[in-house]
């Protein structure tokens, strides 16, 4: 079996409908490329006897905040597509700009509520542009499920809602975050930090663990879990705290009282890079 690599729309089009003439599913992973084991855990999930396999690697400008990012994010599409092949993924769909955005987009989608807090907050227009490049892959791909990572708990958050509010038919599903053996979570942007700031890194998740023993242990309520969390980073000079929040991680709302399970996700800084991780937490006796 040997891998699809195409640039347009209607080459897509063309082969995921043949895919399915055959009696194929379309499985659908959409990535910005720069792949790792978090990209390829998503495609080991996706890969199904019946499944015919689509991974899109676009870096999609009209989602990013800043121009350095944008112009800074890896392109590695060589060994990304012998990734992919090694994955047994088969049609890559990686467009140019003008191939997707041939004139000034004028639609978009919104998700609105969820998208208040967390990264939704720091980063404007982010999430606008993470929906409306979703919807436009979902409209050239139509896939059956489309597999995305907890790794991004919010934009999951923000797609699932997307996909029931405008009754998408397609069903989301969600893949686990997989982390270096230090813990730091596995992102294109960690090939960017220095030597140091790698080392620091790691600090992120232990103070997400801090927290989350809290919350398991029924010692705390949010001041206290965040203090946990915070005297971990602290610690460390080479991190920088955006946000530390803790939500619900459904509606993405911050909590008042840990009564159920919760979502604590922060966004550090470490130099000039963002990184963001997360994790859920559950009280004793909850609900
Ligand atoms: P990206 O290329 O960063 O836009 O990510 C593409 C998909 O891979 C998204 O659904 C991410 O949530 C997912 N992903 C990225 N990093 C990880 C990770 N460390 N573990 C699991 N999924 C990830």
């Amino acid at each position: 079996m040997s891998l699809e690599l195409v640039h347009t729309i209607a080459q897509t089009r063309a082969l995921v409908a043949e895919a399915r003439r055959r009696g194929r599913t379309i499985e659908f992973v959409p990535t910005m490329g720069a792949l790792h084991e978090g990209h390829g855990s998503l495609m080991d999930l996706a890969r199904r006897p019946q499944g015919f396999l689509v991974v899109s690697i676009f870096v999609n400008p009209i989602q990013f905040d800043r121009a350095d990012d944008y112009e800074r994010y890896p392109r590695t599409l060589e060994s990304d597509v012998e990734f992919c092949q090694a994955r047994g993924v088969d049609l890559v769909f990686a467009p140019a700009i003008e191939e997707m955005y041939p004139q000034p987009q004028r639609a978009f989608v919104e998700v609105t509520g969820l998208t208040e807090h967390l990264c939704g907050r720091f980063r404007p227009g982010h999430f606008r542009g993470v929906t409306t490049v979703v919807a436009k892959l979902f409209g050239i791909v139509q896939p059956d499920r489309a597999y995305f990572g907890e790794k991004d708990a919010q934009q999951l958050a923000v797609v699932r809602r997307m996909v029931r509010d405008l009754n998408m038919p397609v069903q989301i599903v969600a893949g686990p975050t997989v982390r270096e053996p230090d813990g730091l979570a596995m992102s294109s942007r960690n090939r960017r930090l220095t030597p140091e700031e790698r080392r620091a890194a790691p600090a992120i998740y232990r103070a997400l663990q801090a927290a989350a023993a809290v919350v398991a242990a029924g010692a705390g309520g949010t001041v206290e879990v965040r203090r946990a969390a915070l005297a971990v980073l602290e610690s460390e000079p080479l991190l920088r705290i955006e946000y530390l929040e803790i939500v619900d991680p459904d509606e993405i709302q911050p909590v008042a009282e840990i009564d159920r399970e919760v979502l604590i996700a922060c966004a550090v800084w470490a130099g000039n890079t963002r990184l963001i991780d997360s994790v859920r937490a559950r009280p004793p006796h909850a609900a």
